[in-house]
């Protein structure tokens, strides 16, 4: 699975918003994000579902109208790089053809909510609550205002990040943090209540309002510990069956590598695939064949693989902020990774790949690659690298999750 890219003249993209560098932008489908590498149109699959069909078929039409780079970001969204003025709206067209894309607040849910026996509660029903009681307000909502809906099943939504949280606990009651308060228990009614009173109160506020405005952060709790991958279930076991988990290496994959893998599955007699957090697709009852066919094609199949604990944004093949090539590094770097241990490969100081501390961060600067231990990308590099001896630099770091 390569990364690499072609570059697009910025000159024909000038027409849209800009990068990852103003505050508050989100890319959607309607309205894709300058980058590096041209337009990035992200796209909200209702619920995150697809069938192999319109996996495949979006796939092409990422490479038809794109520059054939597909990601599932670390929330489980699809995005399509690459984009030109002229040719985002057709693909923007298409895909509203083939797919129920999702409009609106951000509310986020396991990709098997509902089927999951580990869960909890049922999410789903706040979940459209929710997003029925904001449906009016979601103009005047800023666009990284988000809420996460975690009944705790089997996908984790810890790291997801969130305006306002609810985490289920028995007893139909819901832990509901607002902004950086401390959680309330409130049953369900009630947690709903507060979350569009809140929503309401941001709204009225402008699109710049979040919810730590409103609930700062406590004292004592704004420095977060340097965190790895998530758990990797394999299988999830399903009221309907089984889903296995494959994943996206740095989120990024070519739209040949997906297409291929969509059509296999299609033949297979999957008829469910899930985009899930954490740059993964779950695939429902899939056989060892295909996901040995997923192996063969470059994605990742199981849980000791290195990559799994490399986060890398696309530096600077598709960024104008980033120094390095990230991801070509994290490539090089994934088979000397020690066990257990973390990097992040971040193309500039931003840390889009990875925005919390990790355990080793090698940042892309004017003046070469800083070390940044247990830190984030923005910190104080501890020493300045050369790229020829970035592997030689790993080994000293070793204790360093
Ligand atoms: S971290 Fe990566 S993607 Fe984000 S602005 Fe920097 S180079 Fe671009």
């Amino acid at each position: 699975m390569t990364t690499g890219l072609m570059q697009t003249p910025a000159s024909a993209t000038a027409a849209f918003v800009d990068g990852p560098t103003r505050r508050g932008a989100c890319p959607t489908l309607h309205a894709p994000m300058q980058t590096g590498d041209g337009l990035l149109a992200r796209v909200r699959v209702v619920g995150g579902l697809l069938s192999p069909g319109q996996m495949a078929a979006l796939a092409t039409l990422a490479a038809r109208h794109g520059n054939g780079l597909v990601e599932i970001t670390a929330r489980g969204n699809l995005q399509v790089r690459g984009l030109t003025p002229s040719s985002a709206a057709p693909f923007a067209e298409a895909v509203t053809a083939l797919l129920p894309v999702q409009t609106g607040l951000v509310v986020d849910c396991s990709p098997v909510a509902g089927l999951d026996p580990d869960e909890i509660a049922a999410p789903r029903p706040l979940v459209a609550a929710i997003r029925a009681g904001a449906a009016t307000m979601a103009e005047r909502l800023g666009p990284k205002v988000s809420v996460v809906v975690d009944a705790g099943g089997q996908v984790s939504l810890t790291a997801l990040k969130a305006d306002i949280r609810l985490v289920a606990l028995p007893d139909q009651h819901w832990a509901v943090t607002l902004g950086g308060s401390k959680p309330q228990v409130l049953d369900m009614d009630g947690a709903v209540a507060t979350t569009l009173a809140v929503l309401g109160a941001l709204a009225a506020m402008g699109p710049d309002a979040r919810a730590t405005d409103l609930f700062p952060t406590r004292p004592g709790t704004e420095r977060q510990p340097a965190t790895g991958p998530r758990e990797w279930n394999r299988p999830l076991t399903l009221h309907t069956g089984q889903t296995i988990p494959i994943a996206l290496p740095f989120g990024s994959a070519r739209s040949s590598e997906l297409q291929s893998f969509a059509e296999a599955a299609k033949v297979a007699g999957v008829t469910t695939l899930r985009l899930a957090p954490d740059h993964m697709l779950l695939v429902d009852n899939a056989s060892d064949d295909l996901i040995a066919r997923a192996a063969a094609l470059g994605f990742i199949t199981t849980a000791d693989d290195p990559r799994r604990r490399i986060s890398a944004c696309i530096g600077n093949q598709g960024c104008a902020s980033g120094h390095i090539a990230a991801r070509d590094i994290a490539s090089r770097l994934a088979p000397q990774l020690p066990a257990g241990q973390h990097l992040h490969v971040s193309g500039c100081p931003k840390g889009c790949a990875h925005p919390r501390p990790a355990g080793l961060t090698l940042v892309g600067r004017p003046d070469g690659i800083g070390l940044v231990i247990n830190g984030r990308a923005g910190d104080t590099p501890e020493e300045i690298l050369d790229e020829a001896h970035l592997s030689d630099a790993l080994v000293p770091h070793q204790g360093a999750r």
